[in-house]
């Protein structure tokens, strides 16, 4: 498709190019025939009165006609040397014109691809809870001694799966709300303690499950962002450093700042990313392998993507430094005014 499109924008450079080449060439043509005309008949005329002030010719003779020939001929290499020029300008500009439309195509095509992945890893991760949905109903619907107990338990698991949809869903909703160039957030002077309060009201429920214990250091920072947003970004962080931490660990959240910047921290003691996981954990739908196969930690790969896309939107940073078995720490930084 793209070897098409490529080609028809060659073609469409070249007819441009072309165009103006050849217009060009027309009117060099036509100006330089008439200059050359014009230069021929006024040498034939100086040529007569001269030979008539000289007298060296009969009075009846003829005047001295300009060799209507030497303008023929000079008109032939005038339209052959623009016809030369021209080729060379078809060539050069073809070759130029190829090259520029696979630079343009270029980042049209990425933007597909990547577009075609998503769509493709979305329609994988909700293909594998309505897999399971539909099996556990099939399964119920053939059992003819199904008792109510049993059915209880079957909408239980089925309710599991919904929810596991209904957050997919969720999450694909809030990443497409930060990726859209067009969204305008409001901003507001926010105090950094208010903001963490707020994070860690909203996974208070995991953290407990785990009895994981949450400390926040350092100084209440105002900054001027959108808080709503701020809020679900540190959500994710905390959301992460509970989910890949150990039953009773323990995540610090610290605060500091310098005259123009804040940088919150969230650190982690859990199982940390491995190096070569590192360049890709911000990737729509990238999970690392451990969290995948070693700790059965249910994710989508879409929290980090999403923490990326609100950073941006917030014109902020997200950094991230780890090591195996030791923890992780992620690290928000803004400026204090935008
Ligand atoms: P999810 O957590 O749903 O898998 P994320 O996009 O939030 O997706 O994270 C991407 C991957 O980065 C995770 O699968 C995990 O491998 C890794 N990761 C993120 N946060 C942490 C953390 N605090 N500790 C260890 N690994 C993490």
């Amino acid at each position: 498709m793209f070897k098409k499109a490529r080609l028809k924008l060659t073609g469409w450079y070249l007819l441009i190019i072309m165009s103006v080449s050849i217009l060009f060439s027309l009117i060099v043509y036509q100006e330089s025939t008439l200059e050359l005309g014009r230069g021929l008949r006024m040498q034939a005329l100086r040529f007569n009165s001269r030979e008539r002030v000289m007298e060296i010719t009969s009075t009846n003779q003829p005047p001295h006609p300009f060799d209507i020939s030497v303008l023929e001929e000079a008109q032939k290499r005038i339209a052959m040397q623009l016809l030369f020029i021209n080729l060379g300008i078809l060539i050069l500009s073809g070759l130029s014109a190829y090259f520029l439309a696979g630079k343009t195509l270029k980042p049209i095509e990425k933007v597909l691809d990547e577009q075609k992945r998503f769509i493709s890893d979305a329609s994988h991760e909700l293909r594998t809870p309505l897999t399971a949905l539909k099996s556990e109903i099939e399964v119920a619907l053939r059992d003819k001694k199904l008792n109510l107990k049993e059915a209880q338990k079957l909408l239980q698991s089925n309710l599991e799966e919904v929810d596991k949809m209904q957050s997919l869903s969720n999450y694909l909703l809030t990443l497409s709300r930060y990726q859209n160039t067009q969204l305008k957030l409001d901003h507001e002077i926010v105090k950094t303690s208010e903001a963490i309060q707020q994070a860690l009201i909203n996974t208070k429920k995991i953290a407990s499950i785990k009895n994981i214990k949450i400390f926040s250091k350092g100084k209440d920072v105002e900054l001027e962002t959108n808080y709503v947003s701020l809020v679900e970004l540190l959500t994710i962080l905390l959301d992460n450093a509970i989910k890949y931490s150990r039953k009773e660990g323990s995540i610090i959240i610290s605060t500091k700042s310098d005259k123009r910047k804040v940088y919150i921290s969230v650190s982690d003691e859990g199982i940390g990313i491995k190096a070569s996981d590192l360049p890709y954990i911000f990737n729509r739908f990238y999970r690392a392998d451990i969290s995948r196969n070693k700790t059965q930690v249910e994710g989508y790969g879409l929290g980090l993507s999403i923490a990326k896309s609100i950073a941006d939107m917030l014109k902020g940073k997200i950094t991230v430094e780890s090591r195996p078995n030791k923890g992780s720490t992620f690290q928000l930084i803004f400026s204090l005014r935008v």
